[in-house]
């Protein structure tokens, strides 16, 4: 069993680099059929086994010869992780399924985010929208008010940081879509207890400090460069549903 979930996690991965590559250029996720980026050419199915095509293809594609990223197969490798490790913890339960589609949906934002530097509005309104639609399910523990209170109170520290982080710095640490972004994520985990809520808030900030404190010791940001913010509250939000669920 553990097998298949995470073969599925590995054909989920790659539809998700699908979508990482069709929603930072604005375009539809759902048609046309996967092509190659540089040269337009359909993929046979036989070049769009995840990982495998990768390897025996040596990371080329098979018409144009042109280099494919090496995203393509790291985030196959992790979705399929991520679907292995969520199984393991809520076996076939409705948080299970809840979990992934919050999971895969900050997966994508956060490549795009490294990517490009902006979280679509597509995807984080989405996050608010499905996590609302979500606690309309009586077996998801999270109900309709804890889950538009989540949304609120998780948004909320950012929004503060967002406001006044020019006053104070001179300048914004991130944009108003790591605002709505946090906003996702709490209508998901909805409005548990402010420990949770200061703890996700602690470990983002604690992530985010880190990286900046590396970043500029090793040159490669000055103190006015933005970062994307959205990988440190992906990684915290793993360490809350590790802790707290
Ligand atoms: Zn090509």
């Amino acid at each position: 069993m553990s097998l298949i979930i995470f073969i599925i996690g590995l054909l989920f991965g790659s539809f998700y680099n699908v979508c990482i590559y069709r929603i930072s250029e604005g375009k539809s996720v759902v048609w046309p059929a996967s092509h190659c980026p540089k040269c337009q050419a359909k993929l046979k199915p036989w070049e769009n086994i995840p990982i495998v095509s990768f390897v025996f293809l040596r990371g080329k594609c098979g018409h144009c010869k042109s280099n494919i990223s090496f995203q393509y197969p790291v985030i196959e490798f992790i979705t399929g992780v991520m679907f292995l490790s969520v199984y393991f913890k809520y076996d076939f339960t409705f948080d299970f399924y809840k979990t992934v589609i919050l999971l895969s949906i900050v997966l994508i934002a956060v490549v795009i985010d490294i990517k490009k530097m902006i979280l679509p509005d597509r995807l984080t309104l989405g996050m608010i929208v499905v996590g609302l639609i979500l606690s309309l399910f009586p077996s998801n523990m999270v109900d309709p008010w804890s889950s538009f209170m989540g949304a609120a109170l998780f948004a909320f520290p950012f929004f503060l940081v967002y406001t006044f982080s020019e006053a104070i710095y001179g300048k914004e640490v991130f944009g108003f879509g790591d605002v709505k972004f946090a906003a996702g994520i709490g209508a998901f985990l909805g409005y548990i207890d402010f420990h949770m809520l200061y703890m996700y808030f602690l470990y983002t900030f604690i992530l985010g400090a880190i990286y900046a404190i590396i970043a500029i010791k090793l040159g490669k940001k000055g103190r006015q460069t933005q970062i994307p913010f959205a990988p440190f509250m992906a990684v915290a939000l793993v360490i809350v549903i590790i802790q707290f669920f």
